[in-house]
């Protein structure tokens, strides 16, 4: 479904890249609808007029951000973004070829080829007009008193609206093994809570921005001017409210933070005005008696919330959330006021994104599991998996030895750690065990009814493990996504199959280069077991310390560093990158470009292998890593990413690590005092 955030379950996921929510909001018309060839590295990409102990980053990415300016249709360009446009071009194929209605269709093929047909058919959607919403709009308006609410709300949860709460299922923290029901904030419609509390002139204006985005889209239902401005500022009052009892961002990545499990009469005590049998009776989850509250502060301060304002307010807000749900598969007019603010005014995109591409995305969204099937059968060679699967063991093997020879680390904890290591499971490519999509209707010609029941189905889906044992099969994004994750619950990686293509991994390029890429990022995933979230968890994904004190606060001193080296750095304009919120990532780039680094002088075995290009090999796996995150960003979109993302900004990715080795140093040959020379290097991993 369009709007629909792509869903993280509660922080244990870290991921390789930025897969902020509202990236899947990007909305398109027709733009440059180029096909990009597969994306190798090339030394032509190299800024031979920079000195790279100057700027790494601008050395290596220069010249390929002059050849490859953002589109207009992006708010970032990156080689990410390239391999992923690749993606959607294969993606299309296949979903144009499952549109055909022909006998012999698989039940799959069926429902992706009718979504995408559906998706594509503007003109039906145009005449539907907001028909579709009708019903959704009748049912919150025959709502006859707040205690109402509870039941609405679960109705709107199932159909992927998120309004007031969250509600999902997750792992146990303290017994990973077990899936429990997680009660999160929620009910926002800008990013995140910072937007709503933050009291600096781009935030008040970005406030105002909303207000007026939500003024339109009242008016483009019908109402009068006056009404709209009037719902649209209720609408603002109900989530400023909200958003002053959420949790922030760099709160949500401390463990220990977001972890109260609790029974259900103890919940109840923390807002007895709300009737969460209710609630829980329109789940359809299996019974359970206790579950996560994730912010008690922001359940308990519901209740005054709720009580603040008027039904007809709540009706307000609802009907808000309706509508900003789904805007992207009604009629243009909604299509393009939701990318005038969300996309241009929030990320700085000048144009929406061609039609095609716009679907493709929802139907991966939806239905990503049944795409990926295909997929992964004419794009993903058995070879890979296996040449994959021997980096991944050379690179667990030099964390292994990292560990063991770390000056910091007494005996006891780096027995814990090794046993740790020892234990990440991989998931290379795509899942043992495919998503069954069998319950899911898609009608040909009917987009709206396609999107809600898919919602309804992803949202039955992961509800109904509660209760169950964590199913390690179950993957949390298609075989198709660009990008890699650790989870610290499950103590494993995954790397999907669209990832494992040049410019990450390429059976065509030397091993220098191999580990400075996939190898770094598998680096980097790996040592998100150990970096100051995943290092809280144990073998078994169970929030355990298993640190001694000493070693833990030689540790954090470690992670200090990194802190305030990363916190010094300017994002954009006068705003600096939170240090705090952006260590994990930072933590594990720099141990997995560390580690990687060693696993190619084990490959290597002493060996000098000749230059390439006149580059040797230290230099090659550094080109390497530059190389994958040489991106570009508008002002707008770095800005948004600063408050919310917890990855750095490529050009730190990139100089951050590398002015942290000597043996980067070492490899270009840099003076002393050269800018890529951190005087305070920073070692963790
Ligand atoms: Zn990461």
């Amino acid at each position: 479904m369009p709007c629909k955030k792509l869903f993280i379950p509660v922080l244990t996921l870290t991921f390789l890249f930025a897969m902020p929510a509202t990236r899947a909001q990007s909305q398109g018309k027709q733009a440059a609808d180029k096909k990009t060839a597969a994306i190798r590295f090339s030394p032509d990409m190299i800024d031979k007029t920079i000195d790279p102990c100057t700027d790494f980053f601008q050395y290596a990415c220069g010249k390929w951000m002059a050849q490859n300016p953002i589109p207009p249709d992006r708010s970032s360009w990156g080689r990410f973004d390239e391999l992923h446009e690749h993606g959607e071009y294969i993606v299309r194929d296949i979903l144009e070829k499952a549109s055909v209605q022909r006998a012999g269709r698989s039940a799959n093929e069926q429902k992706i080829g009718d979504y995408y047909a559906t998706c594509m058919d503007e003109g039906a959607i145009e005449k539907a007009g907001t028909k579709p919403l009708d019903s959704d709009f009748q049912t919150i308006a025959a709502l006859s008193s707040k205690k109402d609410l509870p039941a609405e709300i679960v109705r709107l949860h199932r159909l992927g609206v998120d309004v007031l709460f969250g509600f999902d299922s997750g792992a146990d923290f303290k017994d990973a093994s077990m899936i429990i029901a997680q009660l999160d904030q929620g009910g926002l419609g800008l990013p995140d809570r910072d937007y709503y509390v933050k009291d600096d002139a781009k935030s008040v204006e970005l406030r105002e921005k909303y207000v007026a985005h939500m003024q339109k889209i009242f008016e483009l239902l019908g109402d009068a001017p006056h009404k709209a401005a009037a719902e649209a500022k209720a609408v603002m009052d109900i989530e400023t409210s909200l958003a002053k009892n959420a949790l922030d961002q760099t709160s949500r990545r401390d463990p220990q933070k977001i972890y109260h499990k609790m029974s259900e009469k103890e919940l109840a005590s923390l807002n007895p005005e709300f009737d969460w049998n209710v609630y829980f009776d329109g789940v359809k989850a299996p019974k359970f008696d206790s579950l996560n509250v994730v912010e008690p502060d922001f359940i308990r301060g519901l209740q005054s919330v709720v009580e603040a304002h008027s039904l007809d307010d709540w009706k307000t807000y609802l009907r808000w959330h309706v509508v900003h749900a789904n805007a992207p598969i009604l009629p243009s007019v909604f299509v393009n006021e939701n990318f005038a603010f969300f996309s241009k005014t929030l990320e700085g995109t000048k144009e929406l994104r061609p039609r095609w591409k716009r679907c493709v995305s929802y139907v991966d969204n939806d239905l990503g599991e049944a795409i990926g099937q295909i997929y992964v059968e004419k794009n993903f060679p058995a070879d890979s998996k296996a040449r994959m699967l021997a980096l991944v063991a050379a690179v667990e093997k030099a964390l292994g030895q990292d560990i063991q020879s770390l000056p910091w680390m007494g005996d006891d904890t780096k027995k814990q750690a090794l046993v740790k290591l020892a234990a990440i499971a991989n998931r290379i490519g795509y899942p043992d065990k495919w998503r069954d999509y069998s319950t899911l209707e898609i009608i040909r010609g009917d987009a709206f009814g396609n999107s809600q029941r898919a919602n309804q189905y992803d949202f039955q889906r992961r509800v109904s493990k509660i209760g169950k044992p964590l199913d390690k099969r179950d993957w949390p994004y298609p075989p198709t996504t660009v990008n890699a994750s650790y989870n610290a619950n499950e103590n494993n990686i995954t790397f999907p199959a669209a990832i494992l293509q040049p410019p990450f991994f390429d059976n065509h390029i030397d091993d220098a280069m191999n580990f400075g890429a996939i190898g770094a990022g598998i680096g980097h995933e790996l040592t998100h077991g150990f970096d100051d979230e995943g290092s809280q968890f144990d073998a078994d994904g169970n929030l355990r310390d298993w640190w001694t004190a000493d070693d833990k606060k030689k540790f954090e001193e470690r992670t200090s560093c990194i802190r305030d080296q990363y916190g010094s750095f300017v994002a954009v304009d006068d705003m600096k990158l939170n240090g705090k919120l952006t260590l994990g990532e930072n933590t594990a780039d720099n141990g997995g470009l560390r580690i990687a680094y060693m696993a190619l002088l084990n490959t290597l075995a002493g060996t000098e292998p000749a230059p390439i290009d006149g580059l040797n090999a230290q230099q090659r796996f550094f080109l390497g890593w530059a190389n994958v995150w040489c991106q570009q960003r508008t002002d707008a979109f770095t800005r948004m990413l600063t408050t919310i993302d917890p990855h750095s900004p490529s050009r730190y990715r990139v100089n951050g690590t590398v002015s942290n080795m000597p043996e980067f140093r070492e490899a270009f040959h840099c003076a002393a005092n050269a800018a890529m020379v951190n005087q305070n290097a920073c070692k963790v991993w």
